[in-house]
């Protein structure tokens, strides 16, 4: 008997207990400094709840066990939901601080009916069988005049035709102008970014050419929110606005948001993609944006009404009194996701759409593959990524972003790191110890 290659141990934050969790036998603890001396100096005894919990355990039993939660894993895969994006254009009415997609060309054209027919007979032809929907990207998909409306209501109509669900990801400005159309399709989400209370969103998140949006893009959520569409706010952090959020939390409160029943919520953690940030200071880690929302759930308890944080697999937990399920690779690309633009190109996801020399194939003119990459984008997972093969959090972490550690190594096959211990430390403490809520 030896300890768990798959134990993740550490201390809870700000606390003298530790927690021990182990995902490939869905076992969670928290344990007292005598009994976390006990792990450290391997002192744990052969019989009782360490072994029945698999934190102790024989190897080759965990190998086994290890193969089979593998192809579990890929077996629920492969009846899993895809999620298609659709880029119809990268024109955008904003011009955001630390937009990604500034160096993008732009034809300022719409998509024709030829190319939205092709794009929806590649998807029932490539992914006959699979559930999917279908998710509207840009850009700015919905951008105010008729032109535009003329091709949302095309792609909509499709979607219908087809029996699929569509969601839109949307700056939000003219949603209240859509939300009349929107309301007669089945719109599985609208996503809509606001980066905190006025002054801050409006600072990062201004018009074309200077001017507020803020006020707009709330009326949108309240229309959309009034008209039964699931609104999921997201709000893009970094070190100018993650304070802000304790103002943000404060005015969805107050506008009933926050106990809207289609009312949910995402940070997304502004990080240097395709183009060069115009300031990189501004830019937090992923374990300095966790650290420094702990802190500030710490003072501001009334955040976590408005988004309550994952910190890895302990929001998870906190919810659902068990342990997801071990996660052999955390990238949807290409297995779950696949993303499409007007150009007719086929990319992986949302992180390579629009990047030429990234592209996957073609569904217009012609439907092509550049098979050879596709296969090394599916094979990626911690069991081929070689630093992933002997890591204790693989499967919390589940390598990572394939687009992310690409850009960083060259290799598509190469780890992006979740500081998953730490996070937990974070999580535990929040949500078990501190019982935040
Ligand atoms: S490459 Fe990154 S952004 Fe793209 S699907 Fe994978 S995890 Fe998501
Ligand atoms: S990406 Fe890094 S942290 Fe994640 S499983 Fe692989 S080696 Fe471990």
């Amino acid at each position: 008997m030896t300890l768990s290659k798959h134990n993740i141990f550490s201390r809870i934050a700000d606390s003298d207990e530790y927690f021990i969790v182990n995902l490939l036998t869905g076992n969670a603890d928290i344990l007292s400094a005598e009994q976390a001396q006990e792990v450290i100096d391997q002192r744990i005894s052969n019989t009782g709840e360490f072994t029945e919990k698999g934190y102790l355990c024989d190897e080759a039993e965990e190998t086994r066990l290890f193969r089979k939660r593998y192809a579990d894993f890929i077996d629920a895969r492969d009846k899993d939901e895809i999620q298609l994006f659709f880029v119809p254009w990268y024109s955008c009415n904003f011009s955001c601080t630390y937009c990604y997609q500034e160096g993008y060309s732009n034809l300022h054209t719409t998509p024709s009916n030829e190319l939205i027919n092709s794009f929806y007979a590649y998807i029932d032809r490539e992914f006959a069988g699979r559930k999917k929907y279908i998710t509207v990207f840009g850009g700015e998909p919905l951008l105010p005049g008729e032109m535009y409306k003329t091709v949302v209501r095309r792609l909509l109509d499709k979607a219908k035709e087809a029996g699929l669900e569509t969601a839109f990801v949307t700056n939000g400005y003219s949603l209240h102008d859509y939300v009349d159309l929107l309301k007669t399709y089945k719109i599985r989400e609208v996503q809509v970014t606001l980066d905190g209370t006025e002054q801050i969103h409006d600072l990062r998140r201004p018009l074309k050419g200077g001017g507020s949006t803020f006020q707009q893009i709330a009326l949108g959520i309240d229309r959309a929110l009034e008209a039964g569409i699931t609104i999921n706010l997201r709000v893009v952090v970094d070190r100018q606005n993650l304070a802000g959020i304790t103002d943000l939390a404060r005015f969805a409160i107050e506008k009933g948001w926050t106990k809207h029943q289609k009312f949910k919520t995402q940070l997304g953690r502004n990080y240097e993609l395709h183009y060069c940030q115009t300031d990189q200071g501004k830019l937090l880690t992923r374990i300095e944006m966790y650290q420094e929302l702990y802190n500030l759930i710490q003072r501001h308890p009334e955040i976590l009404q408005f988004h309550k944080p994952a910190f890895s697999i302990s929001k998870f937990l906190f919810e659902n009194g068990s342990l997801p399920s071990p996660l052999y690779d955390s990238c949807p690309g290409t297995k779950t996701e696949w993303a499409f633009d007007y150009t007719g190109s086929i990319y992986s996801c949302t992180a390579t759409v629009g990047k030429k020399e990234e592209a996957l194939g073609t569904y217009y003119p012609t439907a092509t593959k550049k098979s050879e990459l596709i296969e090394q984008w599916e094979e990626r997972d911690v069991t081929s990524i070689k630093e992933c093969t002997s890591c204790n959090l693989r499967l919390a972490c589940g390598g990572g972003c394939a687009s992310v550690a690409y850009n960083r190594t060259g290799a598509i096959n190469s780890p992006d790191c979740r500081p998953v211990k730490e996070l937990l430390e974070l999580g535990i403490s929040t949500y078990f110890v501190k019982e935040l809520e």
